[in-house]
């Protein structure tokens, strides 16, 4: 098995400008696992209520996200997580927050997951990711994301499993917020200094970025006209760089730049529409298709030189 991912498997109620939904299929190892589904085979640790019915279940199936290690507690509930957003669709705005069966999980690995090559230890309370951490010392590339709200109560436990991880993925609110620096590229190289060796901030709107301690690499968000529910966004992109990763036997930086172009066409696909409706109906094609007009948005050296001072003057 290639790829895993330990995070939440939830059910979010969220509402956006556009309309709403009370209850649907959510938390970051959902949309990272559907994501990356379409790259590589992936599997889901990660702990459910006995509201976790055959319906979520069978979304998972059909794009063979592997679920033997999802652990099931019947007479517990799943996460629940509520968020809001406004007009500026870039920031969620969490109302409610209710850990469940996750208070008390206690990860254990099967063998056959603790041989992935690639893990994602996707956004959850910090003490889980390093639980998963510490049973997955073989793997070739271990990346991190998190969240403001386990950066402001977890923080030391946090830092403490970010000392093992390879690539951290993060908003560019929680770079500023966990290097305790505003200035991005100061507060990238800060979290290099701490652990991972290479950082992708996501922007939101404004694309997103990947740091390594000698390069720099930015790429715009694809031009969308109308954005209906960001919910998933983050996951969905580290499911598709993960998943593109893991499709790859070099797992180096020229793999990473194109990991996060993977990583912005899945995450423009999943903000279209609420939750994992429009990732769960994507063809390979319309991925593809994507992936080539963003390679077109982002040429210049097709344009003569000539051109292109007067075209500014
Ligand atoms: P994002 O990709 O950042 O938009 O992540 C959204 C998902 O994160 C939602 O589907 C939520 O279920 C999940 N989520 C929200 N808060 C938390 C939390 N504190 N821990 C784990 N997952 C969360």
């Amino acid at each position: 098995m290639s790829l895993l991912v330990v995070g939440s498997v939830a059910f979010d109620a969220v509402e956006t400008p556009f309309g709403k939904r009370e209850k649907m299929l959510g938390g970051s190892a959902s949309h990272f696992s559907i994501s990356a589904s379409f790259f590589t085979d992936v599997r889901v640790v990660a702990v459910v209520g006995g509201d976790f019915s055959r319906e979520e279940e069978q979304v998972f199936e059909r794009h063979n996200v592997n679920l033997s290690d999802l652990e099931r507690i019947a007479d517990g509930k799943s996460f629940f997580w509520r968020g809001r957003y406004d007009y500026d669709l870039n920031t969620a705005h969490t109302l409610d927050t209710q850990l469940n069966v996750f208070a008390d999980f206690q990860p254990k690995l099967s063998e056959e997951a603790k041989r992935s090559r690639l893990v994602f230890l996707g956004n959850i309370q910090p003490d889980l990711q390093r639980g998963v951490r510490d049973q997955v010392a073989g793997a070739e590339l271990i990346a991190l994301d998190t969240m403001n709200m386990w950066i402001e109560v977890t923080r030391d436990s946090l830092l403490e499993t970010i000392k093992g991880v390879h690539v951290m993925i993060i908003n560019d609110a929680e770079a500023r917020q966990l290097a305790d620096e505003p200035n991005l590229i100061r507060a990238a190289r800060k979290i290099m200094s701490q652990g991972p060796r290479a950082l992708v901030v996501k922007r939101g709107e404004y694309g997103a970025a990947l740091f390594t301690p000698e390069t720099y690499f930015a790429i715009p968000a694809y031009p969308l006209e109308s954005v209906f529910d960001p919910t998933g966004a983050g996951d969905t992109f580290a499911g598709g760089f993960m998943g593109y990763l893991a499709s790859q036997e070099k797992l180096d930086e020229a793999a990473m730049r194109r990991a996060m172009i993977f990583g912005s066409v899945m995450a423009s696909f999943n903000v279209e529409e609420f939750g994992t409706e429009r990732v769960q109906r994507l063809t390979y094609e319309e991925i593809n298709e994507r992936f080539r007009a963003f390679k077109q948005m982002t040429n210049f050296e097709a344009i003569p030189f000539e051109r292109a001072v007067r075209a500014t003057k």
